[in-house]
């Protein structure tokens, strides 16, 4: 089974280390922001073989008018905000709404809240479920690309919505 995915989320929340840990298994304290790549992942889940090709996108200033642009490339979404940035996590509301208007409440959206290493710096109580009853195929969950928590756990939840569609 082979799925293109897409990470979106405002810059500095995480989508490279989270996508470098999961692919790579590696963590990169300064990654450069700018870098928009894609990268494939093959492993297995539940007895299937999945490979996933992951887009890991970089905001850039016309990243609304790119916005389209990746939601007809791609079948399914991470989202990702930080929990100790309120307007990262309003990005990703607006990137919610996004896809529900252009591609409807069945596309499979995972939200993830990362930094949750950074417990002290915390400005994020949600736990999205505005955002997740919204949409069919959804989960919200928080992760650390730092400590390596919980970020295979949001890709593999990922691909199971795929899969319960
Ligand atoms: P992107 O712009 O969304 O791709 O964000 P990056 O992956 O480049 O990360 C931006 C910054 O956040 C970097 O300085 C990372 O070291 C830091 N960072 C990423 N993930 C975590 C995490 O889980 N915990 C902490 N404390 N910092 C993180
Ligand atoms: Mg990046």
């Amino acid at each position: 089974m082979f799925y293109k995915v897409a990470l979106l989320g405002a810059g500095g929340v995480g989508k490279s280390d989270l996508t470098l840990r999961f692919t790579q298994n590696r963590y990169v304290e300064d990654y450069d922001p700018t870098i928009e790549d894609q990268y494939t992942k093959t492993f297995e889940l539940d007895s299937h073989a999945v490979k996933l090709e992951i887009l890991d996108t970089a905001g850039q200033e016309d990243f609304w008018h790119l916005i389209d642009y990746y939601l007809q490339q791609r079948e399914a979404f991470i989202l990702v905000y930080s929990i100790a940035d309120i307007d990262s996590y309003r990005t990703v509301q607006q990137f919610a709404e996004k896809i529900k208007n252009t591609l409807g409440t069945e596309a499979p959206v995972v939200i993830v809240g990362n930094k949750k290493d950074l417990e002290e710096c915390r400005k994020v109580h949600e736990k999205c479920e505005d955002i997740i009853r919204e949409f069919k195929y959804s989960a919200w969950m928080e992760t650390s690309a730092k400590l390596n928590d919980n970020v295979t756990e949001a890709f593999h939840e990922l691909v199971r919505l795929m899969w319960k569609r």
